[in-house]
């Protein structure tokens, strides 16, 4: 990896509990302080100069925490949804789509609004940086893994068996990108837990998911396009959530945007039944865990631990923006992805169903207003017509664990992982 340009950053990142602001050094995930758990921000320079690449993703690099931009890196597309708000009983509904849909500019990689997070956390790093360890569901770590492959940054990702389908690419991962597979059983959860030890071995650094201000300010770029668009901010904005840490994103983008007076949009986060902990969590003010663990259509909203309470996280996001949390179930999502590709030409991910099918639902219950200015995110889109276009080709799994086995469980994990490197750098060192 190189480019990384000398100088002090054009942003700082402050506690949002205790306010100690921190230079950064690519890496913080937390404050040091003893207090509750809070996220990190960042406060951006807005007098400096910056490098800014004219189209996609690093076009908002002045509000990126980032030290290099990747000048292809695409980013996310906007455009008013005339037809489909009329389907669905809206005026004024607008689309940030994040995926693959060529007739509109939007080449994601890998599909989803995860393109947008992963290269901005890469754009952080420090120069020569620590193996960056990743645990995901499926579409953060696919993001990872091409975008770290674009640019040689070496990364570890954990991925619960299910998660290989959506592994396919335009070009063989580069070697620097290790893909561990918890086979058999395994849930996200599991990868969570052998993610954090792995994280504890040297070398290697936990990218800390939400609590990543790259992540969330990466994300964030939807609402800047989106403000770019409409000029200026909708008053609602949709999305599905599994942790939230895109909807906070793009809470903390409209803070940065809006002028004194201009209200925030209130947040409207969907969820997919019968597995929804922040709907619940958001309804009855509890912990954020229901314990249990169905099968959903969208699997990426699976997060059995998302932020809730942190200070900065999803219920003082809900509070501050008069939002809600929405639910809807399988049937719904279906039907919805299938009305978006009917009115506009082009496939959707399941989560995005959720968010379209939650969204209509809310119309017709009188809980948005036809006249509303709404941004829907659609998360991720066109991965069928990707297939059609290009040639794709499945990822190699560094590691296979099985899981549950004699030695399974995440310890067993991370002294795998820590064998298997040492192996590899003593390969490495005897052929020199
Ligand atoms: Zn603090």
């Amino acid at each position: 990896m190189s480019g990384v340009r000398p100088g002090t950053r054009h942003y700082a990142v402050v506690c949002s509990s205790c306010g100690t602001r921190y230079e950064d050094d690519g890496l913080l995930l937390d404050c040091s302080r003893r207090h509750e758990p809070a996220f990190l921000h960042t406060e951006y320079d807005r007098t400096g100069t910056h490098t800014r690449e004219s189209t996609g993703l690093f076009r908002h690099a002045p509000l990126l925490p980032v030290v290099r931009t990747f000048p292809e890196a695409p980013g996310p597309v906007v455009h008013h949804a005339a037809r489909l708000g009329h389907r669905i009983g809206l005026d004024r509904l607008w689309v940030a789509f994040n995926g693959y849909w060529p007739e509109r500019g939007a080449y994601l990689p890998t599909c989803t609004f995860k393109d947008l997070e992963a290269y901005t956390v890469l754009g952080r790093l420090p120069a020569d940086p620590p193996v960056l360890v990743i645990p995901s569901a499926g579409n953060t770590a696919a993001a990872f893994a091409w975008a770290a492959t674009c640019h040689q940054v070496p990364c570890l990702l954990v991925v619960p068996a299910p998660a290989l389908e959506r592994m396919r690419f335009p070009a063989p991962l580069d070697p620097c990108v290790r893909i561990v597979v918890l086979d058999g059983t395994a849930t996200y959860s599991d990868a969570i837990a052998a993610a954090d030890l792995i994280s504890a071995l040297p070398g290697h650094h936990a990218e800390g998911g939400a609590r990543n201000v790259g992540r969330r300010d990466g994300l964030g770029t939807v609402m800047l396009e989106a403000a770019d668009a409409l000029g200026g901010l909708p008053e609602a904005y949709v999305q599905a959530v599994g942790s939230g840490t895109g909807a906070i994103g793009c809470h903390e983008a409209a803070h940065r945007l809006r002028s004194a007076g201009d209200a925030l949009p209130r947040l409207l986060m969907c969820q997919n039944a019968p597995f929804a902990p922040l709907y619940q969590a958001w309804r009855s003010a509890g912990p954020a865990d229901t314990g249990l663990e169905h099968e959903p259509l969208a699997r990426e909203l699976t997060n059995r631990r998302p932020p809730f309470t942190v200070r900065g996280g999803v219920r003082g996001v809900l509070t501050e923006s008069g939002g809600d949390v929405l639910c809807t179930d399988n049937v719904a999502a279906l039907d919805a992805m299938a009305l978006f590709e009917e009115v506009e030409g082009i496939d959707i991910e399941p989560g995005a169903g959720v968010a379209l099918a939650a969204l209509a639902q809310a119309v017709h219950d009188g809980r948005v207003r036809r006249d509303e200015l709404v941004l829907l995110n659609i998360t991720g889109g066109g991965r069928a017509r990707q297939a059609r276009d290009l040639a794709l080709i499945p990822a190699e799994p560094w590691l296979r664990v099985p899981w549950p086995g004699r030695e399974a469980g995440p310890r067993a994990v991370a002294e795998l992982v820590a064998e298997h490197s040492t192996g590899l750098t003593a390969a490495t060192e005897a052929a020199r």
